[in-house]
């Protein structure tokens, strides 16, 4: 059977066939059976990770990043939770400092989701999306009321 490979999957298949003589460069012991798509180090299938194409450590190094970035997630959260209270309150709806705030954590988030949708961060781009709506809503109301310039005011 011929298998016409094209791609990034040509390219992962000379690789392995040129290396398919060479050492697992992150356990030196087997032979490699594959390339890491991030570190681009030869692997044997024991220090492959459950997420196809990625070595260990890069999918540690991955987790890791994701569980920051959940952290991070977690504040803009509860932050907007607190100002959503606080607009009901008219002089905290009038206030800029709100204002500020709300716009901050909208720019924080979508850098969060640019990176998670670069990196490939499935649960934290579910959840930033609904926040997202949530805070962009809290934004509409607060730039109504205080007119809807976001340039700081002179
Ligand atoms: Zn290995
Ligand atoms: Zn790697």
């Amino acid at each position: 059977m011929i298998v016409y490979l094209t791609g990034k999957r040509l390219k992962q298949t000379l690789v392995i066939v040129v290396f398919s003589m060479e050492k697992c460069e992150l356990c030196g012991k087997k032979t490699a059976k594959t390339i890491c798509i991030k570190c681009r180090r030869l692997i044997c299938e024991s220090c492959e990770s459950p997420e196809a194409m990625l070595c260990k450590e890069c999918y540690e190094f991955k987790r890791s990043l994701e569980d920051q970035r959940e952290l991070v997630l977690n504040y803009i959260e509860k932050m907007l939770n607190v100002c959503s209270l606080k607009i009901q309150n008219q002089l905290c709806l009038r206030c800029n400092v709100l204002r500020e705030l709300a716009i901050s954590l909208y720019k924080m988030l979508r850098d969060l989701l640019e990176e998670a949708n670069k990196e490939l961060f499935e649960g934290i781009l579910n959840r930033g999306k609904k926040i997202e709506k949530e805070l962009k809503r809290l934004l509409v109301i607060i730039l109504t009321v205080q007119g809807l310039s976001i340039a700081p005011e002179p």
